[in-house]
């Protein structure tokens, strides 16, 4: 049994997801807390509290605990949150002492939670093993307007420097870590992000279509947060040039349906595109709701400058729903073009209109496309990622082990 410190200061894995800071990297965590869990390892998430009527520990499963910490008043924001990482430190210690633990690895996500990790394996005088999800320099280079602090990066930098495993979802990050940050080879192991099958299968499409409201003949979806990056003014533009958009409803799921500017945005400009009425913006939904939205949808699309991964598209598909996505990031290594699902080279509205028109004008390739999505999907339960982290783990604690005794 490992004890395993899992750090993700500022996503917590039991927050509402699909807002504006809660998404793939909050499901990521909290999935492998408990396939940790089950497996008989006691494992504890440290997220700072956000809502002060949080309990300070939550159970997530068997062995699997997600730990608030205070650290900075609740409603700070990602941006300024990295003044408060010495004090989010020293509440991980003093909990650490008080329950008298002693974990054998730290595995942080985000950068922010790789400084913390950083230090607190030197003092703890274990393994840490860090992962980004995104990257300073990758998010700025993928969309002209994207800007990242340079603490963000200089961080980011010295904790692949201090770390000692580096995880990331596919080789295009790993050659990131090394082209854009010098961070060594060896220490980087690549492990694909997994879905949720359990949660995520096919349901009956009239009955999915019923419940969601959703009379329209056919339907194309959108699920993710709503921020630039995503790229969703292109889906807009698509769905304004389709050459058959009689009886089509574009449903966008995520973001706050208050106070949102970036939604707001998006709902101008379907306006201006006057496209408005084909559109349904619904707020983010709990994730046990998802199925029956992939499920309902004749088309799922991710029009992203950038994806890590894209965590959405391989629900979609484990649902049978084919997928029409940017040829970006993680997109690309799961995704076969043509037969899982269209891969778009240029981010720009029209091709994918035409992938549009050809999956909604022919049933029969909807069909295949979505049957060979489902049998890609099956083969990346989240089971299998624990368990090629906990291998690595292995490797790294018998090397400290050895590196102390051979002292
Ligand atoms: N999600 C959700 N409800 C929403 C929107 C998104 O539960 O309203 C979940 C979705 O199921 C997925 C995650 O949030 O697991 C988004 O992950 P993804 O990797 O696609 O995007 P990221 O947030 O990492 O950019």
């Amino acid at each position: 049994m490992r004890r395993l410190a899992l750090l993700s200061f500022h996503g917590c894995p039991v927050a509402r997801l699909g807002e504006k800071d809660t998404g793939g990297m909050n499901v990521y965590v909290m999935q492998l807390a408990r396939e940790f869990g089950k497996r008989g390892h006691q494992v504890d998430v440290f997220t700072r509290y956000h809502d002060p009527s949080d309990p300070q520990i939550v159970q997530l499963g068997e062995g699997a605990r997600v730990v608030h910490l205070k650290a900075g008043p609740y409603d700070t924001t990602k941006q300024d949150l990295y003044q408060f990482i010495p004090e989010f430190l020293n509440a991980m210690d003093s909990f650490r002492s008080s329950q008298g633990i002693d974990y054998d690895l730290i595995h942080s996500h985000y950068w922010l939670s790789g400084r913390v990790g950083m230090a607190l394996s030197q003092k703890w005088n274990v393994p840490h093993v860090a992962t980004f999800h995104t990257l300073a320099k990758t998010k700025m280079r993928a969309r002209a307007g994207e800007q990242e602090s340079e603490i963000r990066a200089n961080v980011e930098r010295k904790v692949m420097e201090s770390a000692d495993g580096l995880v990331v979802s596919t080789e295009m990050e790993k050659d990131d870590l090394i082209g854009l940050y010098q961070a060594s080879r060896a220490k980087i192991k690549v492990v694909p992000a997994g879905v949720d099958l359990e949660l995520f299968y096919p349901r009956d499409k009239d009955e999915a279509k019923q419940k969601l409201g959703l009379e329209e003949n056919r339907v194309i979806l959108y699920v993710g947060r709503i921020e630039p990056l995503k790229g969703i003014e292109i889906l807009l533009e698509a769905v304004k040039l389709l050459e058959d958009s009689e009886d089509t409803r574009l449903v966008i799921v995520g973001g706050s349906l208050e106070d949102d500017a970036e939604l707001e945005r998006l709902k101008g400009l379907s306006e201006r595109l006057g496209i408005e009425g084909k559109v349904t913006f619904t707020g983010s939904v709990p994730q046990e709701m998802l199925p029956d939205f992939y499920s309902a949808a004749d088309a799922f699309v991710l029009p992203s400058y950038y994806e890590s991964f894209g965590l959405v598209a391989l629900e979609a598909m484990a649902c049978g729903t084919p997928v029409v996505v940017s040829r970006v990031g993680g997109l690309k290594t799961f995704i076969k073009q043509g037969e899982t699902g269209y891969l778009i080279p240029w981010r720009c509205p029209e091709p994918f209109a035409q992938r549009l028109d050809m999956l909604l004008a022919n049933p029969a390739l909807k069909e295949s496309m979505g049957r060979a999505a489902r049998a890609q999907a099956l083969e990346m339960s989240w089971s299998g990622v624990a368990d090629r982290l906990l291998d690595f783990y292995s490797d790294l604690l018998a090397d400290s082990w050895q590196s102390v005794a051979g002292a």
